[in-house]
C-alpha cells in the first residue's frame, strides 16, 4: 500500500492493484530495463509505439527498438545516467528526444522520462514513452507560418533576418561578398485606387514569382513589407547583383498583369543593390545602405537600379 498526500486533504491511500491498473491503461508506453540493458517490463500502450506485442519485447535486449545508428552511443548514456547525480531525466522538447524503431523499420520520435531504481542487487531504468510526432509536427507547422508571408508564399521580413545574418556571416568566413538588393514596386498605391486592392495582391504575387525565378540556390528572396521585396546573393558583387537588379527591372516593365476585366496592366520598379565585403559591416547597415540607393532611384525618376556608394559615403550623409 503506498500513500500519496497533497496539501490541504486528507491522505489518498492507492492500492498496489491501482497502481497496476493506472500502468496498464495509461496512454504512454512504459518499459523497464535491468542494467544489462534487458527488456523486463512493458505495458500495453508500447504495442501501438513500436507496432510490436508487449510479450514479445521482454527478455530481449533494448537494441530491438532502437535505430541501429543510435545502438551504441544509447548504451553508453544509459550508463552514464546509471552513475550520474540525478534519479530522473525528462527528454521531450524539439531537440531532445528518443528516436524510436519499430516492428515495420519506420522511426518514431519519444519524448521519454527516464527514471533509475535501485534494487538489492541491480539497477533498474524504466522509461515512460510518449508519441510526439503529431507535436512535433505541429511545431514544424507553426514554424512555418512564423517565418512565411501568406500572401506570396515567400520568407517575410523575420525569417530573411535569421537567415540573412547566417549567409553574411558564412561571406565573411570566406572573403566572399554579399549583396542585397531592395526592390519597390513604382506608384503602387494608385495600382490599388484605380483597379481595387484584389488586383494590387495580384501584382504582388506575380512579381514575387518572378523573382523566383531569378533566384539561385544560394540566394535568399523575401517579401520585405507590402509591395517591397529583398534578395539576398552570397558570393556575389555589385557589377553581378546590379546587372541581375537590372534585367529584373527590365523583364517587369514588358509583363502583362492580366486583371478579371480581361484588360491588362504594366508596372515598373525601381532597386538599390549594396553589395558589402567589409567585414564589420552588419546586415542592418547594408539594408540601411540599399534603402538609401532605393530612395535615390525614385528620386531619379523610378523605374531605375541604383547601386549604392561606398559604406563611408552614407556615414557622412548621416
Ligand atoms: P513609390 O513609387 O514611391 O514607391 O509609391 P508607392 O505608391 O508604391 O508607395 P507607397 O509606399 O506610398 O504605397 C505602397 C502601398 O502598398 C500602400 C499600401 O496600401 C499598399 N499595400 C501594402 N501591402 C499591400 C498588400 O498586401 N496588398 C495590396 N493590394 N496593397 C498593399
Ligand atoms: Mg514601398
Ligand atoms: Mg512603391
Amino acid at each position: 500500500m503506498t500513500t500519496i498526500a497533497s496539501i490541504g486533504t486528507p491522505p489518498l491511500s492507492v492500492s498496489d492493484d491501482l497502481f497496476r491498473k493506472i500502468v496498464t491503461k495509461m496512454e504512454d508506453g512504459i518499459i523497464a530495463l535491468d542494467s544489462r540493458g534487458i527488456i523486463r517490463y512493458c505495458n500495453p500502450s508500447v504495442e501501438g509505439l513500436f507496432l510490436r506485442p508487449p510479450e514479445s519485447l521482454v527478455g530481449q535486449p533494448l537494441d530491438v527498438i532502437l535505430p541501429p545508428r543510435y545502438r551504441r552511443n544509447h548504451h553508453r548514456h544509459l550508463s552514464d545516467f546509471g552513475r550520474g547525480p540525478a534519479d530522473a531525466r525528462y527528454m521531450g522538447s524539439r531537440n531532445s528526444f528518443i528516436v524510436g524503431y519499430r516492428a515495420d523499420g519506420t522511426e518514431v520520435n519519444l519524448g521519454a522520462t527516464i527514471l533509475r531504481m535501485r534494487t538489492e542487487n541491480d539497477m533498474v531504468f524504466v522509461a515512460v514513452l510518449r508519441d510526439l510526432t503529431e507535436r512535433h509536427g505541429y511545431q514544424r507547422e507553426l514554424e512555418q507560418l512564423a517565418n512565411t508571408d501568406p500572401l506570396s508564399g515567400l520568407n517575410n521580413r523575420r525569417a530573411f533576418t535569421n537567415l540573412a545574418t547566417r549567409h553574411i556571416a558564412h561571406c565573411r568566413e570566406t572573403h566572399a561578398p554579399v549583396s542585397i538588393v531592395l526592390f519597390d514596386v513604382d506608384h503602387f498605391k494608385s495600382i490599388n485606387d484605380r483597379y481595387g486592392h484584389d488586383v494590387g495582391d495580384t501584382v504582388i504575387c506575380e512579381f514575387a514569382n518572378l523573382l523566383k525565378s531569378v533566384t539561385q540556390a544560394d540566394d535568399l528572396l523575401a517579401r520585405w513589407g507590402g509591395e517591397e521585396f529583398i534578395l539576398l546573393m552570397p558570393e556575389t558583387g555589385l557589377v553581378r547583383s546590379g546587372a541581375i537588379a537590372e534585367m529584373v527591372r527590365r523583364n517587369i516593365q514588358v509583363l502583362e498583369f492580366g486583371q478579371p476585366n480581361g484588360l491588362s496592366l504594366r508596372i515598373t520598379v525601381s532597386a538599390g543593390v549594396v553589395c558589402s565585403t567589409d567585414a564589420d559591416e552588419t546586415l542592418d547597415n547594408m539594408i540601411r545602405r540599399s534603402d538609401h540607393a532605393l530612395y535615390a532611384a525614385k528620386e531619379g525618376g523610378r523605374n531605375r537600379v541604383t547601386l549604392a556608394g561606398p559604406r563611408e559615403a552614407l556615414a557622412a550623409l548621416a
